[in-house]
């Protein structure tokens, strides 16, 4: 090591203890800014500019012979949330030697044979630590010759799982209110609870080939690969469902572990690196298989009898530790007991309504489940998506005459009027809020020659002609291009299929099953009031022919997407034609920025690291530019319509802190993916109580 400074640093190591120690000192404050800290920081929502701390202790030495030990323990389970201490220890060793994983360290309660005096007073100190602070404990304890020293305390990391459990405990006994019991957990973490479990009729058929530590629950099948990166790569370039194998992780890997389903390595306790981040990122690891021997650079190991090489299948099970060979098909989490205990004291405190953004019955019942109060955002491009529908939407795209796009509409309406009927259904009277076709051209355009081929057929035309169309369509800036209502107010005739593909849905529904169901009819990238004055009154007159014509007085409601920067501000104007706003915050963030949000990725990591932005403004909604939009826009519009209702429907309606803003700027309703809803209506919560507080 003197060796490797000395060529570093071009001097020798220093020998003053006292420079010592500031240099150590200084290492930690630079270790605030290398890239794994950055990374870290942006997947947990924490702020560059706070900086660290260091504390500088007398070290005591946990490695002077068997009357010594290190160990680390926690005052309830972090896996489970079960009460009880729950840790490891190592005779005659330092702390490094059980958080590496480089020794496979002893259970906790070991230590009341080998010591038996330190384990009673340790459990003592562990039960008061625990009452001061009414939480979980990590606790990490050094026994010097017989002698006990804590060396830190503080609330225990835990799995979603574990933090509803402990919660509601706590909540028994008496500890903590249920306020405080929502506060306390991470709204991210539920994603962990989403997660998949293993087929039961396949785990059946499984081979099962070693068993080693369930570090973090989950199931998780996938292809083998023995790098960070190259985990990483196959995730991302390729869409592999990946499977980590490493002897043993550490901080560098962190984006590989982020990138795999789940984590497998050979050395390591409960308590180690992998162990410990793994449980943290809700992803499923098992550690400690002493059983595999394994050749990292070689990239191939074995175990129980098998060799697997980079890309070979296995599955873990981080429930049980059990490893097995191919991969085993996962299914979709349930929820219930505890989680519906948080999840109904979440839903007395919040105000904010929670809604989902789904196209489909299927994704519409999902979303109920778990909670959702009705569709935010029924993106109708979305439901034509099927490889039997996108050629009719692609016919409609590249229709030269109105006769030929009332043709392919006519063909488009009977899929769309059975799907809302579906979604309706599924619905069960909740309200859902249909966005107006809005495909941005280079997405739904062919590129593909067979399905050129395909449309040419349809269409009547020759292939040359369908690529001479697709080439006069090209557009430079397709997100800012035919899109939204521009399609609209080009070809009427495509809002008033939708109309009446809605308005017929919403009357057989309400009819057949009894719901009173109100139509909302959105319409996307309105940049004026006159521009959705235009379109909404092609939509009214429709609405009202099929309301004649099915002899009904349903009621129906007009409102558009607040997503373009000058309909923020011109939000005023725009509420005396519309009756709801929801921000469309994907296209507003794009507009604000001028960051394409499809390649926007390939250079924000320059961003982070230039400081210049924290987190990606697409996934955590920028309060101060994008934010300010917001408050414009919902300020004006309230002054124009007092009950306006307002609604988010980009990506940021499931993120916290995004939801947090929404309480604060007096939106309506949040609107997300199905997965997120618990996430948002937890969010929701804090973010009253915390306003409250
Ligand atoms: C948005 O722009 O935020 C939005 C919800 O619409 P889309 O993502 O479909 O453009
Ligand atoms: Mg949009």
């Amino acid at each position: 090591y003197k060796a490797i400074y000395a060529e570093k640093m071009g001097a020798e190591f220093p020998q003053d203890p006292k420079v010592q120690l500031m240099e150590a000192v200084k290492a930690v404050f630079r270790s605030w800014d290398n890239p794994r800290a950055i990374v870290y920081r942006r997947m947990n929502d924490i702020p560059g500019d706070w900086g660290t701390a260091v504390n500088v202790q007398s070290m005591v030495f946990g490695n002077m012979g068997n009357t010594s030990g290190t160990g680390v323990a926690f005052t309830r389970n972090p896996s489970t949330g079960e009460k009880g201490i729950f840790g490891e220890y190592l005779i005659n060793a330092q702390g490094e030697d059980v958080v590496a994983g480089i020794r496979t360290p002893q259970p906790i309660t070991k230590l009341a044979e080998d010591l038996p005096k330190c384990y009673e007073q340790f459990m003592d100190i562990a039960n008061r630590l625990e009452d001061h602070y009414r939480d979980m404990q990590d606790m990490e304890f050094t026994i010097q010759e017989g002698k006990l020293f804590f060396l830190q305390t503080r609330n225990g990391k835990r799995t979603a799982q574990a933090a509803i459990q402990i919660a509601c405990d706590l909540v028994d006994e008496g500890r903590i209110t249920p306020e405080e019991a929502v506060l306390r957990i991470e709204a991210k973490s539920l994603d962990q609870l989403l997660h998949p479990t293993f087929d039961a009729e396949q785990l059946k058929k499984g081979e099962k080939i070693g068993q080693a530590l369930p570090a973090s629950p989950g199931a998780a099948a996938g292809k083998v690969y023995f790098t960070a990166e190259d985990a990483k790569n196959a995730h991302e370039q390729d869409g592999e469902k990946v499977i980590l194998v490493r002897l043993e992780t550490s901080p560098e890997d962190i984006e590989g572990m982020h990138a795999a389903e789940g984590i497998l390595t050979v050395r390591g306790g409960m308590t180690s690196h992998a162990a410990v981040v793994a449980r943290g990122m809700g992803t499923c690891c098992v550690s400690g298989c002493g059983e595999i021997s394994i050749d990292e650079d070689a990239k191939v190991f074995s175990l129980g009898g098998y060799t697997f090489h980079e890309g070979d299948e296995i599955s873990l099970d981080g429930g049980t530790g059990f490893i097995y060979k191919g991969m085993i098909q996962t299914k979709e989490a349930t929820v219930s007991g505890n989680f519906g205990r948080i999840m109904n004291w979440a839903d007395g405190f919040r105000r904010l309504r929670i809604r989902t953004n789904a196209d489909t019955p299927a994704d519409t019942a999902n979303a109920v489940r778990l909670g959702a109060e009705g569709i935010g955002l029924c993106r109708t491009e979305h439901m034509f998506f099927e490889p039997n529908r996108i050629p009719k939407i692609r016919k409609m795209i590249l229709s030269d005459t109105l006769e030929q796009r009332e043709q392919a509409l006519q063909e488009l309406l009977p899929f769309q009027k059975s799907d809302f009927k579906a979604m309706y259904e599924a619905l069960k009277g909740r309200p859902m809020t249909v966005r107006y076709l809005d495909p941005p051209l280079h997405e739904f355009v062919p590129t593909d020659p067979a399905d050129m081929e395909a449309l040419a057929k349809d269409m009547g035309m020759t292939v040359e002609q369908v690529k001479q169309k697709c080439d006069d369509l090209h557009e430079f800036n397709p997100m800012m291009g035919h899109r939204g209502c521009r399609l609209a107010v080009t070809y009427p005739e495509i809002a008033r299929m939708q109309t009446r593909a809605v308005m017929e849905a919403a009357i057989e529904v309400s009819r057949e099953k009894g719901f009173s169901i109100e139509p909302e009819i959105m319409i996307p990238l309105v940049g004026d009031k006159k521009e959705l004055k235009f379109v909404k009154d092609i939509v009214v007159e429709e609405a009202e022919t099929v309301k004649k014509e099915r002899n009904s007085n349903i009621i129906y409601h007009i409102g558009t997407m607040i997503e373009i920067p000058r309909a923020a501000l011109m939000a005023g104007e725009i509420a005396e034609e519309a009756e709801f706003f929801s921000f469309g915050t994907n296209d507003l963030t794009q507009m604000t920025f001028g960051f394409s949000r499809d390649d926007a990725g390939k250079f924000l990591y320059s961003y982070y690291q230039a400081k210049i932005y924290e987190s990606d403004p697409f996934a955590r909604l920028d309060q101060n530019g994008v934010g300010q939009l917001i408050r414009i826009a919902a300020e004006q519009g309230k002054k124009t319509r007092p009950n306006i209702k307002m609604g988010i429907c980009g990506e940021h309606g499931g993120d916290p802190s995004s939801i947090a803003f929404c309480h604060d700027a007096g939106l309506t309703y949040v609107s997300c993916s199905p997965f997120r809803v618990p996430i948002a209506r937890l969010a929701a919560a804090q973010a009253a109580l915390n306003s409250k507080k």
